[in-house]
């Protein structure tokens, strides 16, 4: 189910612009608008939900396929020689897209 205010699935939709890297029928990966490391990119389910913890036994089958093709997807990106995988829950963390996604940073070495 796609969320009709949701930038991200804005992007699914084409509604908004975006540079996808890697498609197909269950995820996107794209490049953040605004990246924090020299390889900034964004894995996101095409299924809409917010949080980690509203994980279910389907969504986290969808997880497990995008951190499957995660490697691939990073490798072909520039990610050459690793790469750090974030998901940030929540205000704490400093959440501002309640679309579950994955940052991908890499490219360079980065600071803890
Ligand atoms: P988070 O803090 O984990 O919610 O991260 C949301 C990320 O989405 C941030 O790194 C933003 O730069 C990125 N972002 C927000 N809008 C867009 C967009 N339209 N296209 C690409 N990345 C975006
Ligand atoms: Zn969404």
């Amino acid at each position: 189910m796609l969320n009709e205010n949701c930038v991200f699935c804005k992007i699914i939709r084409g509604e908004i612009p975006s540079t996808k890297v890697y498609e197909d029928d269950k995820m996107v990966v794209f490049k953040d608008l605004e990246p924090k490391a020299k390889v900034h990119l964004l894995a996101v389910p095409k299924d809409h939900f917010k949080l980690l913890s509203e994980l279910n036994e389907e969504r986290a089958e969808v997880l497990a396929y995008m951190l499957g093709k995660i490697p691939r997807i990073a490798a072909d990106n520039g990610c050459t020689n690793g790469y750090r995988l974030i998901i940030n829950q929540g205000d704490d963390a400093g959440q501002t897209v309640f679309h579950l996604h994955i940052h991908i940073l890499g490219g360079e070495n980065l600071p803890m």
